[in-house]
């Protein structure tokens, strides 16, 4: 254990942030009052967790009541959805959705799952070879029963951003509700719902270095939302259950310190990114880049090394120290294939010599430069071995 594990794995999880476990501290201690309660202890929660609140608000430019705390984007995405879709259908304003082949399983599965039991039509619009898809594409999906479009800001898997901007301002002027997962845009991207047409907004406290099990939705005052949860009517009744206080604590603090790192920092993340590629491109042969070549999260590589197996490169660069992810779902540690890679049309075999490497403001050039010293001879290795 004495080797310092070189993490190149963020989008699946961020270290806790430095500054996160003294902020997180005291609720493990005295201050472990219920935000319900009208005794002093409880107060104190109460005020602590509207001041996380409002360090998350503050983060996204929303008003303080527009947000609330979820236990992260997965439940976020399902609240959004489900939420809004059941509402509005309730209402008879239609039942159609609309969203994209390259969204995170807690959105496609989500609208798949309203289309197969509750009723719901449903578009999967399909990407191009970047992962893009294009304001026109929505615009000709729409139908007259279409109640909600959920676009991901940026992709987790290639880092490719989708016109969010744009397609919201066509829904706002047709009165559609739009939905977009937030989750990856939030470490390195400006993202303010005041000057941005969307009507929910999903984000995830453990990309950011926050805990995990704590996330947030952003909803728009006019929208309403169906709650999932029934019971203490916490969240303004649209999240039952006692809240995650330590979970909304560290969220907000880490929003705290995440604003700072984009300013100071977000130059330099992605210059070590781009010193990443440049480094494989110039001493790795038949090297492919996945996602948009420019509209792309700055912390993300999605490499595909032809001929070699991206389980085998992830294996032997986990034994040389190094922690990167593959092309596959994340999920469970489960081999499946990408529903990513295969949306944007990459060969399947292609697709499986895919390594995705996510940086974060915690990299440094010495673990680049490691890395880049120790990949090709690992490439080579397996190219040999495959045959
Ligand atoms: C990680 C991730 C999620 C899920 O967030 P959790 O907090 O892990 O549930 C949703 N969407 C995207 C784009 C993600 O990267």
């Amino acid at each position: 254990m004495s080797k310092k594990i070189i993490y190149l794995d963020h989008n699946a999880t961020a270290p806790v942030r430095a500054g996160i476990k003294e902020a997180v501290l005291p609720y493990l201690n005295s201050a472990f009052g219920n935000p319900s309660s009208i005794h002093a202890l409880g107060r104190e929660a109460k005020r602590d967790l509207e001041r996380a609140r409002e360090q998350v608000a503050g983060f996204i430019g929303a008003p303080l009541t527009n947000v609330f705390f979820t236990s992260g984007g997965t439940e976020s995405n399902n609240l959004a959805i489900l939420g809004a879709a059941r509402f509005a259908k309730k209402k008879g304003k239609g039942n159609h959705l609309i969203t994209t082949a390259v969204e995170h399983d807690a959105v496609l599965t989500t609208c798949k799952y309203l289309e197969q039991n509750e009723d719901f039509e449903l578009t999967v619009l399909p990407v191009d070879q970047y992962g893009m898809i294009t304001v026109d594409q929505v615009v000709e999906a729409l139908k007259d029963n279409t109640i909600l479009v959920s676009v991901m800001m940026a992709n987790n898997e290639i880092g490719t951003f989708l016109p969010i901007k744009e397609i919201g301002t066509i829904l706002r002027e047709k009165d559609i509700l739009f939905h977009t997962d937030a989750v990856q845009a939030m470490n390195t991207y400006d993202v303010n719902v005041s000057q941005l047409p969307v009507d929910l907004l999903s984000l995830s406290g453990h990309k950011i270095g926050a805990l995990k099990g704590i996330g947030a939705l952003y909803v728009r005052s006019q929208v309403r939302l169906h709650p999932l949860q029934h019971g203490g009517e916490q969240e303004m009744t649209l999240r039952s259950g006692t809240e995650n206080l330590i979970g909304a604590v560290s969220l907000g603090k880490a929003c705290e310190l995440t604003a700072q790192d984009k300013k100071e920092k977000r130059d330099q993340l992605k210059q070590l990114r781009d010193c990443l590629w440049k480094g494989i491109q110039s001493s790795i042969e038949d090297v492919s880049v996945n996602g948009a070549p420019e509209a792309r999260l700055i912390n993300t590589l999605s490499v595909s090394f032809k001929g070699a197996e991206g389980e085998a490169i992830l294996l032997a660069l986990d034994m040389a120290g190094v922690a990167a992810s593959s092309g596959s779902a994340c999920a469970s540690g489960s081999v499946e294939s990408s529903h990513v890679l295969e949306a944007i049309g990459l060969p399947e075999d292609l697709a499986e010599n895919t390594v995705r490497f996510s940086l974060g403001y915690s990299t440094t050039q010495e673990e680049i430069d490691h890395v880049l010293e120790i990949l090709p001879q690992l490439i080579s290795r397996i190219r040999l071995a495959n045959g």
